[in-house]
């Protein structure tokens, strides 16, 4: 066997090999036209390579960033050094459709694409080799534990009964609040409530009634609350609201709106009806105040003042 069998056999094989190889392989010249098709490329995108070799790519692929992926080759071309895209910087080159049954829930494949400097025999790099890897798979599953990681956040700022803000998430948003009123000294009012003899409902009703009762609580808040208004569960059956740019007195008119829906609202549990109410203490942020627990406490007070006045009732903190 002599040396230029030796060649031609081995030009086969690599041949073969670029064929049947699961990445997407194109050269092109500095025309951009075709030289270089693989079954990868052809399996995904149905042309054959006598539709496509020879002829300019953006003419067979209208699709394609054409000014991007002009500069690449260039600069490719010019520097004879590779470059590179993600899936990230951008989610594919060619718009080829996902097939894989796996990663149904993507609608194209995802590309990384490397382009190289093809030097021809006189030195010079008279053409560039796209290479296309199919990541979906990478990227899908990336995008599922994104997805995953925000609801999981989600959740551990969420109560699970009422699904308002849990005491946690609420309690920073508080103090955020108050950092942000010591900024702006616009006005913030706190209030806080908590339903008038609760343990009487569980008694008489059922713990899951109870339940009942502190989601119908939830309900009319966000029904009652403004969108920037910050509502949140605080303990068992007392809940909190933050309402920015609102001073004490504004912030009675929300209570006021919210105390007369409740005591309107009865619930209906297993047939029998449930008439309960509410009592509110309010406090507005004052000057005075060092910590948003000072706040709080405020509120607190004013609460404590409209159980003791009788319950059913709301309070404003006075200083
Ligand atoms: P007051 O008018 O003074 O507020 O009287 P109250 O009976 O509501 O008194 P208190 O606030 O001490 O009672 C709270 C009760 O709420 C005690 C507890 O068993 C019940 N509770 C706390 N969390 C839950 C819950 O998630 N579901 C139910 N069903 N009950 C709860
Ligand atoms: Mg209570
Ligand atoms: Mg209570």
């Amino acid at each position: 066997m002599n040396a230029p069998q030796m060649d031609i056999k081995e030009f086969h094989w690599m041949l073969d090999m670029l064929q049947s190889i699961d990445v997407g392989l194109v050269v092109v010249d500095r025309e951009f036209r075709v030289q270089v098709w693989n079954s990868f490329m052809e399996n995904h995108s149905g042309r054959r390579p006598d539709q496509v070799i020879g002829r300019p790519l953006f003419e067979t692929f209208p699709d394609l960033p054409e000014s991007w992926l002009r500069r690449k080759v260039e600069t490719v071309m010019t520097l004879r050094s590779r470059a590179f895209s993600t899936w990230e910087q951008r989610p594919f080159l060619f718009r080829f459709r996902n097939y894989r049954p796996i990663t149904g829930v993507a609608r194209y494949m995802y590309q990384n694409v490397t382009l190289i400097p093809l030097l021809s025999v006189d030195g010079q790099v008279g053409q560039v080799g796209i290479i296309i890897y199919d990541v979906t798979d990478i990227a899908v599953n990336r995008k599922a534990l994104e997805a995953a990681n925000a609801k999981l956040a989600a959740l551990s700022r969420t109560d699970a009964l009422t699904r308002l803000p849990n005491r946690g998430y609420w309690q920073e948003r508080l103090e955020q609040e108050f950092r942000r009123q010591r900024r702006t000294r616009q006005p913030c009012a706190l209030v806080m409530f908590d339903i008038d003899h609760f343990k009487k409902v569980n008694d008489t009703y059922g713990h899951q009634a109870g339940d009942a009762v502190i989601r119908a609580v939830a309900d009319a808040v966000r029904q009652t609350a403004r969108a920037t208004d910050i509502p949140g569960r605080y303990g068992g059956e007392e809940f909190g609201v933050i309402l920015i740019d609102t001073t004490a007195r504004n912030g009675r008119v929300f209570a006021e709106r919210l105390r007369k829906r409740i005591a309107a609202t009865p619930v209906e549990h297993e047939g029998r009806t449930i008439v309960f109410t509410i009592s509110l203490g309010i406090a507005e942020a004052t000057e005075t105040m060092d910590t948003p627990q000072q706040w709080l406490e405020a509120a607190d007070q004013a609460l404590y003042s409209a159980k003791r006045g009788g319950r059913n009732r709301t309070i404003i903190h006075q200083d």
